[in-house]
């Protein structure tokens, strides 16, 4: 039927069967412009559709081929209509739901119509269920055949079909084959024999046709040699541009900042309290950068609570002393505000100008603030990202502090970045994070940067003790809340929601601190959240820090960095819904003094697997780093970075939890390419990162 020649891999794409200039643009907006790219379009899992797996053996979260008799079919009134079929293979029962279907659906799913389906396997009410499977019928002795080979699926790639990315992955498969030229080795086989790494040829075509016989599960898991071949490439290429573009940044030039100890020497004498050990370490690390007149680019990573603040106060007055201007970007309004008033507090006696710049300021305010950063006058400027709008002139910045850095995308980084290459001098960057990403994965997503850890809380904390109750037994809440604010103490009751609606979630703020002023005749309560005007946000939490508001009824924007020492008791509502991070950053606005704190998840069952452990999680353990241990494992290291957060571009095979073990190895290859085999490094580094290399200039 076709007598079309195979084209050669270095061919365009558009000489493919099935691509017209459309296909075409398509392949060419996600980076594909030759057959051979079309190779390194890799299957992301595959589906296991070669066997049919009996009911009773199916677990939650598989997805499996299963074949059964329909028992009953009947549609569903409730929340959500939809219809409900029950099938049954003898060794089990299991329900297909559908919320979306037709008249004619419900009557193809007679009793006793036999279905193979395919789908995700899921907890249910009564059995386990398949949301939308897939199905068909068949008769009642027909020998309908499985397939031979696991099914690849691909990258989700707008307005291309997986069944089309298949077929192209074929074609590109068979001009391999045909070909006289073959893929370009980068791997020199000094490096494949030392670390035992398949040949690319052959792991490509294994990974995009995995043969009948192949061990199907650890393909599944991804683990298979060839696909960690594979990985091995890709995490040794995102290694190799980190640390080239690491070496750029150092090439630029920074001012050293030696100051006199003046202003810093000062600041520790008045300073409440007495830095820990690992805030002293933290700090030592950091002056020493800055005496360089290389670019620093440290990232200062402790747990929420552990007092990060006390150290970028003191990092920028060494560079105030030193005579220099310093930016301090904080994620939300409401930080930027709090640290402005924390600064202010430690630093009035030092007589050091101190700006805040938010979105909110009226002209003259913005103006006059603009001002002194375009004199010479060494000042600290605090805001949000409107600290770098067009308008904003330093004329002297030589240390740029970004707080909680996981709320800022790769963008308003390089924007940063941006700001400071207009001058001649390079500013230091000191990134702030409370995120306590386990160590493997820093030292792959941050090799190009340099850490310092505070890993230690302040002395005198005690641990937040946390429960987990039911919204049935809100009554004991209140109760319980009575008997905090009678003792002084202070409480937070946090709303969230399902929807990502910030007006619902204000709207069961503002119901929520009806009903608790209700409940609670006498007590003070007051409300915070996102769709208040500044200035209103602002007084709410001065008289909440105050202490003449009781209890804060807000929405998530409390989430990071508020400090109010005296709030002793947390309430989250639907802590089923959070994320675990996002509960540890809740519950780490308290126990910030030494009072002894309590936080009590609600939450409305019934619970799923996930949320269980998630919510247990939380109970048995107050520290950060098994916590985020725990949500890479539930979640993933894409969603604990998230690509926007670590500033790297999405990988295409590896997985940086799974094969963190190969990053030793990969270390170890990196130096030895650098030392003998320097013209592999720009194409290893064009194969997997493309044009995205910008991407890890942070
Ligand atoms: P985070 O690391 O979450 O930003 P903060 O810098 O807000 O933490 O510090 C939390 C609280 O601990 C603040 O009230 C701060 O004043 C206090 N604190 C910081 N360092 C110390 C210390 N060494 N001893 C006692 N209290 C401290
Ligand atoms: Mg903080």
């Amino acid at each position: 039927m076709n007598n079309t020649p195979t084209p050669s891999l270095g061919a365009s794409v558009a000489l493919l069967r099935g691509v017209g200039p459309r296909a075409k643009e398509k392949l060419n907006r996600l980076g594909m412009y030759t057959v051979q790219d079309l190779l390194f379009h890799l299957p992301l899992r595959y589906i296991d559709r070669t066997r049919i797996t009996p009911i009773g053996a199916l677990r939650t979260g598989q997805s499996a081929l299963v074949e059964g008799k329909v028992e009953l079919t009947q549609i569903r009134f409730g929340k959500r209509r939809s219809l409900l079929c029950r099938i049954s293979d003898g060794t089990g029962a299991l329900t297909l739901r559908f919320f979306h279907f037709s008249k004619s659906q419900q009557d193809r799913l007679q009793r006793d119509t036999r279905l193979r389906c395919f789908g995700l396997a899921r907890h249910g009410a009564q059995t386990l269920e398949m949301i939308h499977p897939e199905y068909q019928s068949i008769a009642d002795d027909e020998l309908r055949p499985v397939e031979e080979n696991l099914t690849p699926i691909y990258p989700a790639t707008e307005g291309l079909q997986q069944g089309q990315l298949r077929k192209l992955a074929a074609q590109a498969l068979k001009a391999l084959e045909q070909s006289n030229t073959d893929l370009t080795e980068l791997l020199p086989d000094l490096i494949r024999r030392k670390f035992n790494l398949l040949e690319l040829r052959t792991a490509i075509i294994y990974v995009h046709r995995p043969p009948p016989d192949a061990a199907t599960q650890s393909l599944l898991d991804g683990v298979h040699p060839a696909q960690q071949r594979l990985a091995f490439e890709e995490l040794l290429a995102q290694y190799l541009s980190l640390r080239r573009l690491r070496q750029q940044l150092r090439s630029h030039e920074a001012s050293a900042l030696a100051g006199n100890g003046s202003l810093t020497t000062a600041f520790m004498q008045q300073l409440p309290f007495i830095l820990t050990p690992a805030q002293r370490r933290a700090i030592d690390e950091i002056h020493k950068d800055l005496q360089n007149n290389i670019p620093m680019l440290r990232l200062l990573q402790g747990d929420v609570g552990s007092g990060k603040t006390v150290v970028a106060a003191l990092a920028a007055l060494k560079a105030i002393e030193s005579g220099y201007q310093v930016a301090i970007m904080a994620p939300t309004e409401l930080l930027a505000e709090q640290h402005y008033n924390t600064f202010q507090g430690w630093l009035t006696t030092l007589a050091v100008p101190i700006i805040l710049l938010t979105g909110k300021l009226n002209k003259a305010e913005r103006l006059q603030g603009l001002s002194v950063l375009s004199s010479s006058t060494p000042c600290i400027a605090i805001g949000t990202h409107a600290l770098f709008q067009q308008d904003v002139a330093f004329a002297r910045l030589r240390l740029i502090i970004i707080d909680e850095q996981h709320r800022f995308g790769v963008h308003q980084r390089l924007a940063l970045l941006d700001k400071g290459q207009g001058f001649r001098i390079f500013p230091h960057q000191l990134i702030m994070t409370a995120t306590p990403i386990p160590r493997t994965l820093a030292m792959t997503a941050y090799a190009d940067l340099d850490i310092s850890i505070i890993d230690a809380l302040p002395p005198g904390r005690q641990p937040v003790t946390t429960v987990v109750i039911s919204t049935a037994k809100r009554d004991d809440v209140i109760t319980r809340i009575k008997e905090a604010c009678n003792d002084g103490r202070q409480v937070y009751w946090v709303c969230t929601l399902i929807e990502e609606s910030e007006v619902l979630q204000c709207e069961a703020a503002i119901d929520t601190c009806q009903y608790l002023t209700e409940k609670l005749p006498g007590i003070r309560v007051d409300l915070i959240h996102g769709r208040m005007k500044s200035k209103g946000k602002e007084s709410v939490m001065a008289a909440f820090k105050a202490g003449e508001v009781q209890i804060l009824v807000a929405t998530t924007v409390i989430e990071v960095g508020v400090d109010v020492p005296n709030a002793s008791l947390m309430i989250i509502e639907n802590a089923e819904r959070l994320g675990l991070f996002q509960l540890h950053q809740l519950r780490g606005r308290v126990g910030r003094g030494n009072i002894k704190s309590d936080c009590v998840l609600l939450y409305q069952p019934p619970l799923t697997g996930m949320a269980r452990t998630r919510l247990e999680t939380m109970r048995n353990t107050n520290n950060g780093f098994e916590i985020a241990q725990k949500d890479l494992e539930l979640r993933g290291p894409g969603e604990l970075l998230g690509t926007r957060q670590s500033g790297l571009p999405e990988l295409r095979i590896a997985d940086l939890l799974r094969d963190a073990k190969l990053l030793p190895d990969i270390h170890h290859a990196a130096d030895i390419l650098i030392k003998n085999y320097p013209d592999q490094i720009q194409p290893l580094i064009n194969r997997w990162l493309g044009k995205e290399t910008d991407y890890g200039k942070v």
